[in-house]
């Protein structure tokens, strides 16, 4: 390129959309991020409903490092920015019959409780963790940045990959070292939280265990939003512009290059470079279906394996007094075949697992005081695999897992009910543009990771790029926000900044 470019464009303000913009713009390259929603975050929407604040996804939140490493790169501290809560248990696992599992960082705790479901399988565990500990150093810390442009990256990584026995599911590598099922279940859901199925996702997903018990588990006072407040500040604070209700209808092309994004509203913003943090089925079928490249990119990509939906629902109580964990994990009596019913349909299954937020039990602020906010998830089949009417049967639906709650875990919760909504699979379809309503974009099987999936560059228009759940490495939110790194790294050399 002879003229270094000076302006970008990243359509989307999710994590990944948004820590790319201030990778961008604390190198000097001024960027301009356009957000089809009223408010940013992506499917880290904040929704406010009678004085209860309800995060609407991302509530986990792993390794802070990669969090501060955004605002160092613009120069500043996370600390003057966010403030990060520590959540113990990081998780506590229920089943129906009553026993429960509080998984933290504390390996005495750890023993003792593996050691009263299954005394065999603490050694069992230990070598689970050591194994997790390995694919955590080659997955995470050496791939994760990595973008795999070439066949020759996979080629090079592929007898490391060979070495962990990647193919191998995370549930099949578990139960090699853990006998007792429902401690097989407490350390393998994992993936299911970045859209992964335990029993089709590689192994190397077991590297979030390790993950999680190197930084441990995080909480952002006054709620995930915070954090993306504070992003959106640093953005601003470095001289970035974000642009709200702007819905990108179209990218602009000529001579194989981008040249702007055009909005529904009729605004144009012309860039030298160009990122899409949309969804990737959507960025080349609707934002570029009028090129050659982006109506074959997107036939290509509709014919991929995509990741689950979910149904959300958010609800305020009035009442504090239920003892919950921060992150409650609800597993019902079926595990492989109801998860097996999620990712390939073709109905809405029977019974659920459910995944059970309550911030109150680390922030207090969101919601009044003496009430309590929460919001509660099923993994749903996506739309392509079954063609739910969501609009007719979500209140049903609603109703059936608040009573499900309610008999095992929140007793009168429906009597308790100030305020609830819902999310379903349409809504991630129609607010959020994904691809058959699906909740994290491609299925991460082994061969949609890596050099298999969306690359972060696209291969021929040469000034646009991707990033977000739909490139490498993936869904999550450390996940997306390595996506930028890697993503920010290809921009800067190629615009002659790095
Ligand atoms: C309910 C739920 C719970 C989750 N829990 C966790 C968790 O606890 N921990 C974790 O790590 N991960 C979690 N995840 C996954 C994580 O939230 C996502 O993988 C991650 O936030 C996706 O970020 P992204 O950068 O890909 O962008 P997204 O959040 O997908 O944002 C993309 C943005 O692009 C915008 N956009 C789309 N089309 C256009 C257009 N044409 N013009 C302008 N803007 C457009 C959208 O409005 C959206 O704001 C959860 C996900 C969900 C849905």
């Amino acid at each position: 390129m002879s003229i270094k470019p000076k302006t970008a464009v990243v359509v989307g303000s999710g994590f990944g959309g948004l820590a790319l913009a201030v990778r961008l713009q604390a190198a000097g390259i001024a960027t301009t991020v356009l957000e089809r929603r009223d408010k940013p975050g992506g499917r880290a929407y904040v929704y406010e409903d009678e004085g209860f604040v309800f995060d609407a996804g991302p509530t986990v939140m792993t390794d802070p490092s990669a969090l501060e490493e955004i605002f160092a790169a613009a120069g500043r501290k996370l600390a003057d920015y966010v403030d990060l809560m520590p959540v113990d248990p990081f998780y506590r696992l229920c089943w129906e019959d009553g026993t429960s599992f509080d998984y933290n960082g504390d390996q005495e705790a750890i023993d003792r409780q593996i050691a009263a479901f299954n005394p065999d399988d603490v050694a069992g565990y230990r070598d689970f963790l050591a194994y997790s500990r390995d694919v955590f150093d080659e997955g995470y810390v050496r791939l994760g940045a990595h973008p795999f442009l070439h066949f020759r990256d996979m080629v090079r990584v592929g007898p490391k990959l060979a070495g962990l026995a990647a193919w191998q599911s995370v549930y099949q590598r578990v139960a090699r070292h853990i006998a007792d099922e429902k401690l097989r279940q407490v350390f393998s859901f994992h993936s299911l939280l970045v859209g992964g199925n335990p029993f089709s996702t590689p192994s190397i997903y077991a590297l979030i265990h390790a993950l999680e018990r190197k930084w441990g588990i995080w909480f952002p006072r006054g709620g995930t939003g915070a954090l993306i407040e504070g992003l959106v500040r640093l953005f601003r604070d470095i001289g970035g512009r974000i642009e709200l209700s702007c819905d990108v209808e179209k990218l602009d092309v000529t001579d194989g290059r981008i040249t702007a994004a055009l909005c529904r509203d009729g605004r144009r913003f012309a860039a030298d470079l160009v990122a899409s943090n949309a969804d990737v089925v959507h960025s080349y079928g609707d934002l570029l279906a009028h090129t050659r490249r982006g109506a074959r990119e997107a036939k290509r990509l509709s014919a991929k394996r995509f990741s689950m939906s979910l149904f959300v629902v958010y609800f305020g109580l009035n009442t504090d007094r239920h003892r919950l964990a921060h992150h409650t994990v609800c597993f019902g009596t079926r595990y492989r075949d109801l998860i097996d019913e999620i990712f390939r349909g073709p109905n809405l299954p029977h019974d659920f697992s459910l995944y059970l937020h309550s911030p109150g039990a680390t922030d207090p602020s969101l919601a009044p005081a003496g009430q309590s906010a929460h919001y509660v998830l099923a993994p749903v089949p996506h739309l392509g695999n079954a063609n739910i009417d969501w609009n007719a049967e979500a209140p049903a639906y609603r109703d059936r897992i608040l009573a499900y709650l309610e008999a095992h875990y929140m007793p009168d919760l429906r009597r308790d009910l100030v305020t609830s909504r819902v999310f379903t699979p349409l809504d991630f379809r129609d607010t959020l543009n994904a691809h058959l309503g699906s909740a994290f974009s491609l299925d991460p099987v082994l061969t949609q990771s890596a050099w298999f999936r969306p690359h972060n560059r696209d291969r021929v228009l040469e000034n646009f790029y991707l990033v977000g759940a739909g490139t490498h490495p993936g869904a999550g939110v450390p996940g997306v926000v390595a996506s930028a790194k890697a993503t920010a790294a290809l921009m800067l050399a190629d615009a002659g900044l790095a």
